[in-house]
């Protein structure tokens, strides 16, 4: 019976239809993959790592990811349909899925959380996501064949700046209208683009070349000289491109071509000759997608040979990654580690793999752009935040195609489309800005780039001049090899440190204002004889607080539990921690006198005091406050390399790789806020700042001097930064940490719970506590303890720290006794809104 009626069906439907479901990751913080089912029609386009839409909930529709697929329907709902397959090759590669589930999984983050932070919105799709034509997509003119659907959203586009997926939907009165605007997208008619202010407007150059079936061998060539002859202008034009491109040399050349504005630009060439060569087809016109990071020409930046040590360096991390997948190169300031990596990433290309090369700053970004744009071109890929989002998706895309080699970038660069990576670099290893502080993923970029490299088999170089405690103690222990460079590069010598009492020197009555004598005397020395001086001082704005002579008033945040900062080019005060800001008032609202006084300083008077007290002197500033628009730090940076700034005042960001040769005199005004600090890391962090910001004096010829204003010089931190001791900070820190249970031999793990009820929030991190307590042991829950700043954005918070020892803790189970705790935690209806963030391996 079964027999006959296999006969009788046709044979197509004979085979079996499979029904597929694939779970998708949806950019939002769900606990749980979603399994949607795949459409018959559609089970050969859907791929994992692919974007495909589904709707969520009634009304929303999203693009997501497609992490798995498979034959199992989901047990307690029923599985909706995906409406459209929106790419036909992957944007997220394999092991990127795997990296961000370990993401997901180590930082107690949702895979959604990690998706979020890790696609360019441009590659996010909502039903907010709007359409537009393509900057160069004429309707009228260019004649494209559509689809009758396809023809009413053009002509919606023509009388219509912008259209969002929903009115594309109303448009067309059906549900799957995303392949038309897939389509539509392949044709080059329309781009998407997430807000209107951000249109994605690709740089694209037009270009010309041979075409092809006349350069397959030079006969042809001369054939077509022979064709030519008798329009001797078309024979110029041809003679021309041959000139700029000697294909007869290499046939290769052509392919390539040049731009047509070389030759229409030309006064010796006919502008209808070329265009009738065009038409015959001797020349092919086509557009080429132009990097927005075009190479700069620098005459200085002429190719380097390494010294003696850095070869020598170079050869021993290379003999070290026979054995060891991570290496730390240990080089003091200005010992020329850039330079070894540049050559590291050349040895790695020439293997064939790509390249990540991963930096703490954007400040430091724009500087190390240059050289490595020298080296590697076109190759060369650059990422960070200041970018714009579509500017963001054209490296994601170009990392895809195999466009970029190599990819410097910040942080974020972990997230990046790698799939082949040989090598990755991580300068300045012990920033703590590699870490990533809100919103979730909390991670680190610096783990997340060790187990990138652990997932795709790469090398990892980790280098700084003061190292992690717990990457040293990694070499020391022996598994990660360590390389050392003690010496600056050429005839350079580290600098000479000077201590100046600011105590004493107010006694003398030798201070003015928050200058010692001595400081400016040295600034206006080396304004003198030309050379550069940088300031630093770790607070930004004018003043951190003012107050009220009279009755001590001081004014506080509405929303946070912090005193407002004075910023004076706006005459503002300013919440540092969730920007609330009102104007400067001009008496005191507590009492009325008018004698409000700001107390401590920050960048901003000390540019201000010193613009004051050496009129002469050029001076900027670089802070968060004065680079906030895309290229300020070029900018910034590119006017003290050239000499037209002679002083740069900064925060952080002036300390960190910075290279300036003329810079003969770094400042640090005032060192203890820096070592006072309520943290086990307090003191490493001293140590790295001090000598990361004396680095940048005295890099090349000039020598280089140090000036550091404390009201106590007698603290022994000073000693080691003075004597460059590395060692011995180390040594003194790894028994400190054994002793009192720090990293690296414990994990950390910091719960913040945060209610804007004060009591509420105190009570919920008393339960918590003791039910981590239960679960994880006495020993390794600490708190709750109320934090310094114990009121942000209106929540009040209370933190609880967990320990784990590394050795005896299974880490995996205790991550999830701490999510069960505050999954319970979140059912009691006393605490149902209460808010709960877990920071992992926080800094
Ligand atoms: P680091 O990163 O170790 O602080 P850099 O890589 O910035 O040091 O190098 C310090 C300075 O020495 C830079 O100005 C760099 O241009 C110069 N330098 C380093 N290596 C070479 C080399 N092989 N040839 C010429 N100059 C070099
Ligand atoms: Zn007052
Ligand atoms: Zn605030």
């Amino acid at each position: 019976m079964s027999e006959l009626l296999n006969f009788n069906y046709p044979p197509e439907q004979a085979v079996e239809r499979v029904t597929f479901f694939a779970d998708v990751i949806l950019p939002l913080p769900l606990p749980k993959l979603y399994t949607y089912r795949i459409p018959f029609e559609m089970n050969d386009e859907v791929m994992v790592g692919a974007r495909v839409i589904v709707q969520f909930g009634a009304k929303k529709v999203l693009s997501c990811i497609v992490a798995e697929i498979h034959q199992n329907a989901p047990a307690d709902y029923q599985a909706k349909y995906i409406l459209d397959v929106l790419d036909d090759k992957p944007i997220i590669t394999t092991p990127q899925l795997k990296l961000f589930k370990w993401i997901a999984d180590y930082y107690m983050c949702t895979l959604g959380e990690v998706i979020n932070a890790a696609l360019p919105s441009a590659l996010k799709l909502s039903s907010e996501s709007r359409i537009q034509l393509h900057p160069h997509y004429n309707p009228e003119e260019d004649e494209l064949i559509l689809a009758p659907q396809e023809e009413k959203i053009i002509y919606a586009l023509q009388h219509n700046q912008a259209l969002t997926f929903t009115d594309i939907g109303n448009l067309l009165q059906i549900k799957s209208y995303h392949k038309f605007i897939k389509s539509l997208i392949q044709k080059e008619a329309i781009i998407i683009y997430e807000q209107v202010s951000d249109k994605f407007s690709p740089k694209v150059v037009k270009k010309l070349r041979i075409s092809e079936h006349f350069v397959q061998d030079e006969g042809m060539l001369e054939e077509l000289f022979n064709q030519l002859a008798p329009q001797p202008k078309q024979l110029d034009v041809l003679l021309n491109y041959l000139q700029k491109v000697p294909v007869h040399q290499d046939i290769h050349l052509n392919f390539k071509g040049i731009e047509k504005s070389e030759l229409t630009n030309s006064p010796h060439l006919s502008a209808s000759s070329i265009n009738t060569l065009i038409k015959k087809g001797v020349l092919e016109q086509f557009d080429q997608v132009v990097s927005r990071f075009p190479v700069e020409h620098q005459a200085k930046l002429l190719p380097m040979t390494l010294s003696e040590h850095q070869a020598k360096a170079k050869d021993e991390i290379l003999g070290l990654f026979k054995e060891k997948d991570t290496v730390l190169l240990h080089g003091v300031t200005g010992s020329g580690k850039t330079e070894v990596y540049i050559d590291l990433i050349k040895h790695a290309l020439d293997g064939g793999g790509q390249v990540l090369y991963l930096l703490p700053e954007i400040a430091l970004t724009a500087q190390i752009v240059q050289r490595l744009m020298k080296v590697f071109g076109e190759k060369l890929g650059v990422y960070h935040s200041k970018f714009s989002d579509n500017e963001r998706a054209e490296v994601w895309q170009g990392i895809l195609s195999g466009r970029f080699q190599v990819v410097v970038g910040v942080r974020s660069s972990v997230f990046l489309p790698f799939h082949d990576l040989s090598l990755i670099i991580i300068d300045e290893e012990h920033e703590a800005s590699y870490k990533q502080y809100d919103p979730a993923p909390r991670y680190n970029a610096r783990e997340t780039a060790l187990m990138m490299a652990h997932l795709q088999g790469a090398k990892t170089l980790l280098g700084s001049a003061t190292p992690s405690v717990e990457t040293y103690y990694n070499c020391k222990t022996g598994r990660w090899g360590l390389v050392e460079m003690h010496k600056r590069f050429g005839e350079a010598q580290l600098p000479e440190i000077e201590l100046v009492n600011t105590r004493e020197e107010q006694h003398r009555k030798n201070m003015h204002s928050h200058f010692s004598g001595k400081l400016l005397t040295a600034i206006e020395e080396r304004l003198n004889r030309k050379e550069q001086v940088i300031l630093f001082q770790n607070r930004r704005g004018y003043a951190p607080f003012i107050s009220c002579d009279e009755c001590s008033w001081i004014p506080k945040c509405k929303h946070c539990a912090v005193s407002l900062s004075y910023h004076k080019y706006n005459n503002e005060l300013r919440c540092h921690y969730c920007g609330y800001h009102e104007r400067m008032p001009h008496d005191c609202p507590a009492c009325g006198a008018t004698t409000l006084k700001s107390m401590g300083f920050g960048t901003e008077k000390v540019e201000d005091e010193l613009k004051l007290m050496l009129p002469s002197a050029d001076v900027q500033r670089m802070d968060l406050d004065t680079t906030k628009k895309k290229n300020s730090y070029q900018q910034i940076i590119a006017d003290f390399e050239t000499g037209k700034t002679n002083v740069l005042v900064g925060t952080q960001m002036v300390t960190k790789g910075l290279d300036f040769e003329h810079v003969s005199l770094v400042g640090i005004l005032n060192a203890d806020t820096i070592i006072n600090f309520p943290d086990f890391r307090a003191h490493e962090r001293a140590y790295q700042l001090f000598v990361q910001v004396s680095g940048r004096a005295g890099r090349k010829e000039k020598p280089g001097a140090v000036i550091i204003q404390t009201r106590d010089p007698l603290q022994p931190i000073f000693r080691k930064v003075r004597s460059n001791d590395y060692l011995s900070l180390y040594e003194h820190e790894i028994e400190e940490r054994l002793r009192f249970g720090y990293p690296p031999f414990v994990r950390m793990i910091k719960v913040t719970v945060k209610h804007v009820d004060e009591r509420t929030s105190e009570n919920a991190a008393i339960v918590l506590a003791k039910d981590l307590t239960d679960r994880l042991g006495k020993q390794q829950v600490l708190g709750p303890e109320v934090p310094y700043i114990f009121k942000i954005r209106n929540l009040f918070l209370q933190e609880v720290h967990i320990k784990l020892p590394r050795e005896t803790t299974n880490l995996r189970s205790a991550k999830g006794q701490i999510a069960q705790a505050i999954f319970n935690l979140k059912l009691l209806p006393d605490f149902k809104d209460v808010r709960i963030v877990a920071d992992v391996d926080p800094v």
